[in-house]
């Protein structure tokens, strides 16, 4: 049985990741500053620990006698637009530590094979109708925030523990990633989740407020997709940084109107000022496709599974405030 070490198994993507591993068959240790909200109980062995510590990365990747398989590094102090446009200092202090940390660490130990989650923040803005970008073209590099460039730094140490010390890594650059059991609100919540919390919240022909003027261009990737790329590109010989994403764009606007369609209710947006990020996406696939992955849900499907749950979430949400502890 493989043995691999989960990091970020408190959060979304990376919970997603331990159940997708345990179908596989691996024997899972989850490790996270915090326990998971919904599958507290989803790994096989979970340790709350600061990966920030180098101490702490040692106890998460210690096993008797033996290294773990396979380390799945997705730990990061990270949310969506508003978190990443005011919180600079903690994630290029934060994330940093724990990148640092992780690999050498995970080197020191004998891990043979180490996945490090990096985004396509790592890219420069692009115009809407430009042709795709390959992954070469992140350099030289331009990245819109102190997120990408702190990912860019963190792939760059991974491949120099790689060239230099023999362990093989594997990086993967995420679109913007959704689904159920995504952050909704608090503030690190990304636009998916974001827009289907506003319009659970909302009244029917009510209106919500859309950050931006609605024109900027993304593709969304559902978590299911994602996390398959990661379990592909894991297994194999892949080297260099990979984009994973759906081949679907749109714009802000058209994401607004995919959750309103999926809510059933008629709702109105009203643009406002708010921290949108670059104007435009347009990334190669192709290595992730020669691996025989594409995704397998477009932004109508994948909304449609998340919609639900982001509205059961708002739902509890409120009768907690109405109903006293004892009842719920
Ligand atoms: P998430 O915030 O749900 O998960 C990250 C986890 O890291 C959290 O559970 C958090 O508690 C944990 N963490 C933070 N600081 C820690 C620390 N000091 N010690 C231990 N754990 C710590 O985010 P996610 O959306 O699941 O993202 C997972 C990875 O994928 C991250 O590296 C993120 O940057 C990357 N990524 C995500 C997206 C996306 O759209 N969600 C896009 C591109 C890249």
């Amino acid at each position: 049985m493989k043995r691999a070490l989960v990091c970020g198994a408190g959060g979304f993507i990376a919970g997603h990741l331990v159940r997708r591993l345990q179908r596989e068959g691996y024997w899972v240790r989850g490790v996270d500053i915090k326990q998971h909200e919904w599958s507290p109980n989803a790994a096989d062995e979970f340790i709350q620990l600061d990966l920030r510590e180098a101490e702490n990365c040692r106890k998460a990747l210690a096993l008797p006698g033996v290294a773990f398989d396979e380390v799945y590094q997705l730990a990061a102090d990270m949310g969506g637009m508003g978190f990443i446009h005011s919180a600079e200092c903690e994630i290029m202090h934060n994330s940093a530590l724990i990148n640092i940390h992780m690999i050498h660490n995970a080197t020191e130990i004998g891990v043979p094979r180490y996945f490090f989650s990096s985004s396509v923040c790592v890219y420069r803005d692009m115009q809407p109708g430009e042709r795709e970008m390959t992954e070469a073209e992140a350099i030289p590099a331009h990245p819109d925030n102190e997120y990408g460039w702190e990912k860019l730094y963190a792939e760059r140490i991974a491949e120099a523990y790689s060239r230099n010390r023999g362990i093989q890594v594997r990086i993967a650059r995420f679109q913007n990633c959704y689904g159920p059991e995504g952050t909704w609100r608090g503030g690190r919540e990304k636009a998916p989740a974001a827009i289907c919390r506003k319009v659970a919240e909302a009244e029917d022909g009510g209106t919500i407020e859309v950050w931006g003027d609605g024109s900027a261009v993304r593709s969304y990737t559902y978590v299911d997709d994602m996390v398959d790329g990661i379990y592909r590109l894991m297994q194999s010989d892949m080297q260099g940084a990979v984009n994973i994403g759906c081949l679907e764009y749109v714009t802000v606007d058209e994401l607004v109107k995919t959750v309103i369609e999926a809510s059933g209710k008629e709702i109105h947006m009203k643009h406002v000022a708010g921290p949108v990020g670059v104007q435009s996406r347009n990334f190669s696939n192709e290595r992730i496709y020669s691996l025989g992955w594409k995704a397998q849900h477009y932004l109508k499907d994948g909304i449609g599974h998340t919609y639900p749950w982001v509205e059961q979430q708002v739902l509890k949400a409120q009768a907690r405030k109405v109903l006293p502890k004892t009842v719920l």
